[in-house]
């Protein structure tokens, strides 16, 4: 039987390449829901809606029902990358900029709703591997099997910090750290839907594990 795996947890604990690997062993899809806001941030700088010192929410929710998003499996990266209106955002939604914004645009209740209808939608068919912050809460509460993962903010940020790096960016630890913490502080604390594990989530603390060793023991529950 086809079933829904939600991952949540803190930014950069690895949710994401879990995830992947889960999806990839058990044939499912893998939808990165944190793309999703990503995306939604993106439009919203590109559009003078968000800036570091500004929020215009009521002109961002406006325009909300222009914004389309949607997942292309790319063969080649063997990975579904977002589209946002058509074109391909993947490497745009990933810098220090979007990151910096995203926790106050993923605070916008307008903002949860669309998304978190759209999520739902997607698992419809079931077979699928979601990850993000509130998966297991909100998004699917009845999903079979749920994962929370933490690991220290300096481990998370470390990794970041060198996918940052390795992408070509221009960054310091310490202001990857920063927005670590700002994001962790953020996304626990807003009204809406704030990170939290859910009661029947596994919790995972992956500060001193392996890949190797993470994603065999989250299989052996996966088939539990
Ligand atoms: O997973 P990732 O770090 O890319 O997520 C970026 C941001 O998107 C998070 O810091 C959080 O503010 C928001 N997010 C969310 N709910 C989700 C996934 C991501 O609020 N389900």
């Amino acid at each position: 039987k086809k079933i829904i795996i939600a991952i949540d947890g803190f930014s950069s604990t690895g949710k994401s390449t879990i995830a992947k690997e889960l999806a990839k062993k058990l044939e499912y899809a893998y939808v990165d829901t944190g793309a999703m806001y990503r995306a939604v941030t993106y439009y919203a700088m590109e559009n003078g809606f968000v800036g570091l010192e500004f929020l215009k929410e009521d002109k961002l929710i406006e325009n909300l029902k222009n914004i389309k998003l949607n997942f292309r499996y790319n063969e080649k990266l063997k990975f579904s990358e977002i589209y946002l209106n058509g074109k391909n955002v993947e490497r745009e939604i990933r810098t220090m900029e979007v990151s910096s914004l995203v926790s106050k645009i993923s605070a916008i209740s307008a903002v949860r709703k669309m998304l978190v209808k759209q999520q739902q939608e997607m698992g419809k068919e079931r077979g699928i591997v979601m990850d993000g912050r509130d998966i297991g809460t909100v998004v699917f509460p009845d999903a079979e099997l749920k994962l929370f993962m933490t690991a220290s903010a300096e481990k998370r940020a470390n990794r970041r910090y060198k996918e940052l790096l390795d992408k070509g960016n221009d960054v310091s630890f310490e202001e990857v750290l920063k927005n670590v913490q700002e994001r962790d502080y953020i996304d626990s604390t807003r009204k809406d839907s704030p990170l939290k594990k859910a009661k029947d989530a596994v919790e995972f603390d992956n500060s001193n594990m392996g890949l190797k060793e993470q994603f065999e023991r989250v299989l052996s529950i996966a088939e539990r």
